[in-house]
């Protein structure tokens, strides 16, 4: 038995988009067993499918004839109802750019033609059960819908637990608040759709910076994210804080409203603190707030940082 199915008795629901039946029929070997499989041999096909059944994943081949694999992708996360559905792209070896043009269209993964069935196994199991965890997550409310990190509730959630560990062990916490500039004017010259990827764009970047465990991004509202860092000293804060500022402006996500380089930038208000009793955790998000602001006052596209003002209570 496959671990996603220990995890659910219903088997997950597996689309293979190819305009060749031969090789949808041998994917449908692989799967056929742990998997509910749905077959598409068009575009115009798989975009129907992903609508009425709602896959957990699909396996969509590049080249085909109408609308190909790649148009397929940009309409499907341009839906709000389709754009959770993982996609992995299946392409011709040796096309790189067509791989790197896919992720940068939002797919999760890609697979080199002609198929290795252990590592297709491999790689449909992995995105299955992320999948399973994200569709958990969301479903108990925990995760924004539209970037898919953390929402408010979980971060309110986490910064409470780091809290309390933080204080039974001593050791500092940190907050970092993030907001994009300039986003109404973003807004108001892409429109809001566009704000919307910039958004998701922006999501990405910034959680590709934290990389330990218990470190969490989330929306923290509108154009706001929120990081919290536990056992982490503010030098460090100041250091992710500064990597998540040059990762978003890598994008080079044209603003031409900006104010400040014609390209989407942040700014971010860092906070540490050692835990103690004296003090509510909600005084550090105050802090990192302060510190963001005081960022945007200075220009924007910065990093500021302070220790949280109540300082420790003389022994
Ligand atoms: P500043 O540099 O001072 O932060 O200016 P700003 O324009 O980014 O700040 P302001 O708070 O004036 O505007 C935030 C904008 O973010 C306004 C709102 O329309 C937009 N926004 C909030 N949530 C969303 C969303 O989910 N999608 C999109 N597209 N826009 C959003
Ligand atoms: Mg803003
Ligand atoms: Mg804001």
């Amino acid at each position: 038995m496959q671990h996603w199915q220990k995890v659910s008795q219903t088997k997950p629901k597996l689309l293979l988009v190819d305009d060749q039946r031969v090789n949808i029929l041998v994917l449908h070997e692989l799967f056929r067993e742990a998997c509910e499989v749905f077959m598409a041999t068009s575009g115009e096909q798989a975009l129907q499918l992903c609508r009425t059944v709602s896959p957990d994943l699909v396996l969509l081949d590049v080249c085909m004839d109408g609308l190909d694999g790649h148009e397929v992708c940009r309409r499907l996360k341009a839906d709000p109802q389709t754009h959770d559905i993982p996609i992995i792209f299946v392409t011709a070896k040796g096309d790189e750019a067509d791989e790197v043009h896919g992720l940068e269209l939002g797919a999760v993964d890609f697979i080199v033609k002609p198929i290795n069935p252990i590592i297709v196994k491999a790689r449909v199991n992995t995105h299955l059960t992320l999948k399973r965890q994200s569709d958990t997550l969301r479903s108990f409310g925990l995760l924004d819908g539209l970037t898919g990190v953390a929402n408010r509730r979980r971060f309110d959630e986490a910064l409470a637990l780091s809290w309390r560990q933080c204080r039974r062990e001593q050791r500092s916490l940190a907050v970092i608040m993030i907001d994009v500039d300039y986003f109404k004017r973003y807004n108001d010259h892409y429109g809001h759709l566009q704000g919307d990827s910039c958004l998701q764009a922006v999501a990405k970047a910034l959680s590709d910076v934290i990389k330990r465990p218990h470190d969490l991004l989330a929306r923290y509202g509108g154009e706001e994210f929120a990081c919290v860092l536990p056992n982490t000293p503010l030098s460090d804060a100041v250091q992710i804080a500064e990597r998540m500022q040059a990762n978003v402006e890598a994008l080079s996500l044209e603003h031409l409203g900006s104010e400040i380089g014609k390209i989407v930038t942040v700014s971010l208000g860092v906070a540490a603190i050692t835990a103690h009793h004296a003090i509510e955790p909600q005084a550090l998000v105050e802090e990192a707030d302060r510190q963001l602001y005081r960022a945007k006052q200075a220009g924007r596209a910065r990093v500021c940082s302070g220790t949280l003002a109540a300082s420790l209570p003389s022994e």
